[in-house]
C-alpha cells in the first residue's frame, strides 16, 4: 500500500531483516546473521587452530568484558566446550581504570561463570606497572610522552603473556574483528611498518619462539555484526568506552576506515587480504619469520631488542 513503511525482509527466510550486509548485498534476519557468523568463525578457527592429534591443549581467551571478546569466548566454548582434550580459560587484564575496568571486569567474570569457564585476572601493579589512571596523571610531567594507549597496549600485552604462562596456554585467542584488523593494517601502512604487518596474528604456521601463538578467529567479521550477534545472544557486555582512549590515533583510523568502507564496500576485506598476501609473499621469499626475537635482559619476555618496550616504559614512568 502506498505510504506504508516496509521493513526489508531476510533474503533467506523472509523474516524481518535486522542487518544489511552492504559488502555482500545481503539482507539478514537475526537467525541468519548468527548463522553466517558461526560459519565464518568455524572456518577461521579450523584454519588457525591446528590441534596436534591426541594432544591436550590449553587455550587462553583474552577477554575484556566488551562485545568482541564475549563473542569470541562464546563461540570457542560452543565449538570446543565438550572436547575433553581442550581446556578453555578466560583471562582479563585489569589496567586500573576507575569507572571503566571494574564494571567490564564483572561482565567478563559473569560470562565465564555462565559458560562454566575458568576465569583468571592480573592487574598492572601485579606486573610491576603503574595503574593506567596513575600513568595518565604522570604523562604531563614527561618530556617525551606518548598517548596513554601506547603505554597501555604494551602493558596489556605483557599481562596476556603473563596469564598465558600462569595457565600454561598453548594458544592465545584474541577478539580482533575485521575493523580492528583493517585499522591496524592502515596504521602500519601509514608508518611504513612492514615488520609489524608481517608479525600480525594469526601465528598458526609460524609461532614465535617462547610465546604461545596468537589466533584471531573473528578477524573476517565486521564489528557491527559482532555487536548485533552479542545482543542477539544476550551476552553480558559492557558498552562504555575507556576514558583515556579519546584522541587516540586508532579512533581517527576508525573514522577513516568507516568512510572508505562506505565509499567502497569491501575495503576492510581488501586491506586484510592484501596484508595476508604480503605475509605469504614474504614467507615464500624468506621462508621464515622476519626477526627471531630474543629474551629481554630485564624481564625475560621475548622482544626484538635488548630490553622490551614494557621495561623501557616502566623505567620512563618510575
Ligand atoms: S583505550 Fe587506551 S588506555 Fe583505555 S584500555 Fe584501551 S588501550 Fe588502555
Ligand atoms: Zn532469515
Ligand atoms: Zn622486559
Amino acid at each position: 500500500m502506498a505510504g506504508q513503511f516496509e521493513v526489508p525482509s531476510c533474503d533467506k527466510c523472509r523474516n524481518p531483516a535486522i542487518h544489511h550486509q552492504v559488502y555482500s548485498g545481503r539482507m539478514m534476519c537475526g537467525a541468519h546473521l548468527s548463522d553466517s557468523i558461526r560459519k565464518k568463525f568455524s572456518k577461521a578457527i579450523r584454519e588457525q587452530l591446528i590441534i596436534p592429534h591426541g594432544e591436550d591443549i590449553t587455550l587462553l581467551v583474552a577477554i575484556s568484558g566488551g562485545k568482541d571478546s564475549a563473542v569470541l569466548l562464546e563461540r570457542i566454548h560452543d565449538v570446543f566446550g565438550r572436547h575433553r582434550n581442550v581446556t578453555i580459560i578466560g583471562g582479563c587484564v585489569d589496567e586500573g581504570i576507575e569507572g571503566y575496568r571494574p564494571p567490564s571486569l564483572e561482565c567478563a567474570r559473569k560470562l565465564c561463570e555462565d559458560l562454566g569457564v575458568q576465569f583468571e585476572t592480573v592487574s598492572y601493579p601485579e606486573l610491576g606497572f603503574k595503574e593506567m589512571d596513575e600513568v595518565v596523571g604522570k604523562l604531563d610531567s614527561l618530556d617525551e610522552k606518548k598517548a596513554p594507549c601506547s603505554y597501555c597496549g604494551v602493558f596489556r600485552r605483557q599481562g596476556i603473556n603473563h596469564l598465558a604462562k600462569r595457565v600454561g596456554a598453548d594458544f592465545i585467542a584474541l577478539g580482533h574483528n575485521l575493523d580492528d584488523m583493517a585499522q591496524t593494517i592502515m596504521m602500519n601502512l601509514q608508518n611504513g611498518d612492514l615488520e609489524r604487518t608481517l608479525r600480525l596474528a594469526p601465528h598458526t604456521n609460524f609461532p614465535i619462539d617462547g610465546m604461545a601463538p596468537r589466533i584471531v578467529p573473528l578477524r573476517w567479521i565486521p564489528e557491527q555484526e559482532i555487536h548485533l550477534y552479542a545482543i542477539h545472544k544476550g551476552l553480558p557486555i559492557h558498552h562504555e568506552e575507556c576514558p583515556h582512549g579519546e584522541g587516540a590515533l586508532r579512533f581517527r583510523h576508525r573514522e577513516t576506515i568507516a568512510m572508505m568502507e562506505s565509499d567502497v564496500p569491501g575495503t576492510r576485506h581488501g586491506l586484510l587480504r592484501m596484508a595476508d598476501d604480503v605475509k605469504a609473499l614474504h614467507i615464500k621469499a624468506k621462508g621464515d619469520r622476519p626477526v627471531t626475537p630474543s629474551a629481554c635482559i630485564e624481564c625475560g619476555e621475548m622482544c626484538s631488542g635488548e630490553t622490551c618496550k614494557a621495561c623501557e616504559m616502566r623505567a620512563q614512568l618510575s
